[in-house]
C-alpha cells in the first residue's frame, strides 16, 4: 500500500483482486487508470476517493485484440497513443484513429486510458465517445461475479450509478467494411478541450449511395450522442460534403449546446455544419466496400 496526500494507492494482482478490493471498499474505493482526470480532481472542488485502485498495471487490461474479421476487443487500459498505433493501419477506422491521436496532447495520450476517457460522466468533450458510438461499439464490464457486454450508448446513461466492484474491461468494436472520420474543433491550440466534436461512419453501396450512416455529437450536449435526424437524411445519396452540411444546418435545433466556460451552447450548435463538412470531406476519398 502507497500512501498519495491522504488516499491509499492500491496495486492488485489481477483484475478479479482489483474487483474484490473496490467491492469490498463499497464506493470508498475506485479505479485508477491514468489519473489524468483523477489527478485533477482537488482542483474541480471534489473530494480525493479515500482509495484508489490502479487498474493500469493489469496485462490483461492492456491489449488490443485485432480478430480475423477485423473486430477489436479493446482493453480498458489501453492509452490513446498504443490505440492510435495499434488501428493506424485500418482504414475502416481512420475516425477512431484521429479520436486516439488528436484529443489532449502527447503526454496525456501516452497515459490517458481509453476505459478512463468512457468513465467519466461530467467530461461531455471526450473524444473516444462519439468515435466509438458511430461505430456501434460495445463495452464489456467486470464484476466480481462474471462479465457483461452493454451497448456503449447503455453504458453512458449507466456509468455514474455503477455498483462498487464494477470496472469497464474492454471495448468491442464490429467489423464493417466503413469509411469513418473524426472531425472536431478546439477552441485555440492542440491539447483544448474541443468545443464541439463530430464522428462519421458511412457504409457505401457499390453505386456510391450511403447504405448506412452512424453520425455521433461530442462536447455539445452534457453527453455524447448519435444523431438520428442527420443519419436518415444521408442514407440513399451519394456522399456529399456540401449536402451533409446544408442537412446538419437545418437539423441542429435538435441540439441544446450546453453552456461552459470555453464556449456558450449557441456556439457549440453553430459549429455543427462546419465539423459536419469536414467530417465527410475527409471520408469521401476512402475507399470503403465498393
Ligand atoms: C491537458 C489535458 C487535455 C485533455 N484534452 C482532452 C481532449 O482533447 N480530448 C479528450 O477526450 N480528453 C482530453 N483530456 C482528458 C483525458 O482524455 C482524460 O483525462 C482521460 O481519458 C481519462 O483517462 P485516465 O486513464 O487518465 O482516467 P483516470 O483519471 O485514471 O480515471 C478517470 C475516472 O474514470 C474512472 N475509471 C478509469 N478507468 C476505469 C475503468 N476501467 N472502469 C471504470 N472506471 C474507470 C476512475 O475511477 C475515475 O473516476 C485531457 C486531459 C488533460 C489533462
Amino acid at each position: 500500500m502507497v500512501a498519495v496526500a491522504e488516499a491509499e494507492l492500491y496495486l492488485p494482482s489481477s483484475l478479479q483482486d482489483a474487483l474484490r478490493v473496490l467491492a469490498d471498499g463499497g464506493g470508498a474505493a475506485v479505479p485508477l487508470a491514468g489519473a489524468t482526470w483523477a489527478m485533477r480532481a482537488v482542483l474541480r472542488g471534489e473530494e480525493l476517493a479515500a482509495r484508489y485502485v490502479a487498474l493500469s498495471g493489469l496485462d490483461e487490461l492492456r491489449t488490443v485484440e485485432v480478430a480475423a474479421d477485423g473486430s477489436l476487443a479493446i482493453g480498458a487500459c489501453v492509452t490513446h497513443a498504443r490505440l492510435g498505433e495499434a488501428v493506424a493501419d485500418q482504414p475502416n477506422l481512420r475516425g477512431l484513429h484521429d479520436a486516439a491521436t488528436k484529443a489532449a496532447n502527447a503526454a496525456v495520450r501516452e497515459a490517458a486510458t481509453v476505459g478512463g476517457n468512457l468513465s467519466v460522466a461530467a467530461f461531455p468533450a471526450a473524444d473516444l465517445v462519439p468515435a466509438l458510438l458511430c461505430l456501434d461499439a460495445e463495452v464489456e464490464l467486470a464484476r466480481p461475479d462474471g462479465n457483461e457486454r452493454v451497448s456503449l450508448e447503455r453504458f453512458l446513461q449507466l456509468r455514474s450509478e455503477l455498483a462498487p466492484g464494477t470496472v469497464l474491461a474492454r471495448v468491442h468494436v464490429p467489423a464493417g467494411r466503413l469509411r469513418t472520420a473524426h472531425a472536431r474543433l478546439p477552441l485555440r491550440v492542440a491539447g483544448d478541450y474541443p468545443v464541439a466534436i463530430v464522428s462519421v461512419a458511412l457504409d457505401v453501396a457499390a453505386d456510391g449511395t450511403v447504405a448506412r450512416a452512424a453520425v455521433a455529437v461530442g462536447s455539445v450536449e452534457a453527453v455524447a450522442r448519435r444523431w438520428p435526424e442527420l443519419e436518415a437524411e444521408l442514407v440513399g445519396k451519394p456522399v456529399g460534403a456540401e449536402a451533409a452540411a446544408v442537412a446538419a444546418k437545418a437539423l441542429s435545433a435538435t441540439f441544446h449546446g450546453r453552456e461552459g466556460i470555453e464556449a456558450p451552447g449557441w456556439y457549440r450548435v453553430s459549429v455543427l455544419p462546419t465539423l459536419v463538412r469536414r467530417a465527410l470531406t475527409a471520408l469521401s476519398g476512402q475507399e470503403g466496400n465498393q
